[in-house]
């Protein structure tokens, strides 16, 4: 069947301004870091890149490992792409990252100029495109000098092959050295992917303070938790989550009976608020202005339904906020 985008996609979403650039992004953006890989149902990933779309997510986000098979979401991306999304390029934001382990030996992982250089070029032939629009480095590489991997960036830009780079998980020291020289090379440097949520808030430690100040947006990832922020774990551990499958990078063991009594807790104050604990978790993200975008994965279509509706309601009391705080030790 041949793919034709909701006309009403745009009054379905809101967009934020990234950091103080010219790119606003969708409240919430799509990961395909599960679920589109080989192992996973194709049909179910290409449903999901359209639900996404037609509810106004411009904005998907890959890297040269998510699968698995390594390079596999790339690859099934560019197939739905080519099929669905060609003719919508340029309402797209496409992004992808090298900085994990990606290929053998020793230039196939970290931060060397060789490494980045070489793995957009593939990455850009899985998915079948000319460009992304960002480029990432995937994590900070303490024994690669920055200048090396910020000098990578840069040229990837010139080279045309990225509109736009960003840095994930640097801490805010990091991110200011970055961005330093970024600057100096006149690289359009537009945004930093941080794991943020309810329960994990490194980032109100100085990060979110140092991306504001130096007027670079942010897109947080795992939101959800993957997946602990949500009624899925209300009562035991359900078979096809995340949890209940082997080789995930969330354990059944994390599952345990103090986070339980917390979501069931979590989830007491989202019912007074009208949502779910998912939509809450979501808002409660998106209630500081400088979170430019959620960034959420979803195995099935009515979770992406489910957290998109979050966008309704993003404002909390004060008593809202202390009692999540104190659920959650903060
Ligand atoms: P989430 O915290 O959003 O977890 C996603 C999982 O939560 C889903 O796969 C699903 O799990 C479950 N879920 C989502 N919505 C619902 C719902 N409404 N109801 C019930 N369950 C739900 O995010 P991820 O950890 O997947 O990260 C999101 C994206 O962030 C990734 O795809 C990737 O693009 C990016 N990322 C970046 C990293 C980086 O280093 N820069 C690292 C990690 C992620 P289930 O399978 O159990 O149904």
């Amino acid at each position: 069947d041949t793919y034709k985008a909701e006309e009403s996609r745009y009054e379905k979403m809101q967009y934020r301004r990234c950091g103080k650039s010219g790119i606003k992004l969708p409240l919430l953006s799509l990961g395909l870091w599960h679920n589109f890989g080989d192992h996973d149902n194709f049909e179910n990933s290409r449903n999901i890149l359209r639900t996404a779309f037609d509810h106004g997510i411009t904005h998907f986000d890959l890297a040269n490992n998510y699968g698995p098979p390594y390079g596999s979401a790339e690859k099934n991306f560019g197939k739905i792409f080519e099929e669905d999304f060609q003719k919508y390029r340029d309402e797209l934001i496409i992004s992808t990252k090298a900085g994990w382990d990606m290929w053998p030996g020793p230039y196939g992982n970290f931060g060397s100029r060789k490494y980045l250089i070489a793995s957009l070029d593939q990455s850009l032939q899985r998915m079948g495109l000319d460009y992304v629009d960002i480029f990432y480095h995937h994590r900070p590489d303490p024994e690669t000098p920055l200048e090396e991997t910020m000098g990578a960036l840069d040229q990837i830009v010139r080279q045309g092959k990225a509109l736009y780079v960003g840095i994930s998980q640097y801490n805010a020291e990091d991110t200011l050295q970055a961005s330093k020289i970024l600057k100096e090379l006149g690289t359009p440097f537009l945004i930093h992917q941080p794991r943020y949520n309810m329960m994990d808030r490194w980032v109100e430690d100085g990060l979110l303070d140092t991306l504001e100040k130096v007027g670079i947006g942010s897109i947080v990832f795992s939101p959800l938790e993957q997946g602990i922020l949500t009624s899925k774990y209300l009562d035991g551990i359900p078979e096809g989550s995340r949890a209940a499958t082997e080789g995930s990078y969330l354990d059944r063991s994390q599952i345990t009976d103090e986070v339980v009594n917390q979501i069931q807790q979590l989830h007491e104050i989202a019912s007074n608020r009208n949502q779910s604990l998912a939509q809450m978790a979501v808002a409660w993200l998106l209630k500081d202005e400088r979170v430019t975008s959620v960034l959420v994965g979803v195995s099935k279509v009515p979770q992406l339904k489910d957290n998109i509706e979050a966008i309704k309601n993003i404002d909390f009391t004060e008593a809202e906020l202390k009692k999540i705080d104190a659920i959650l030790n903060y």
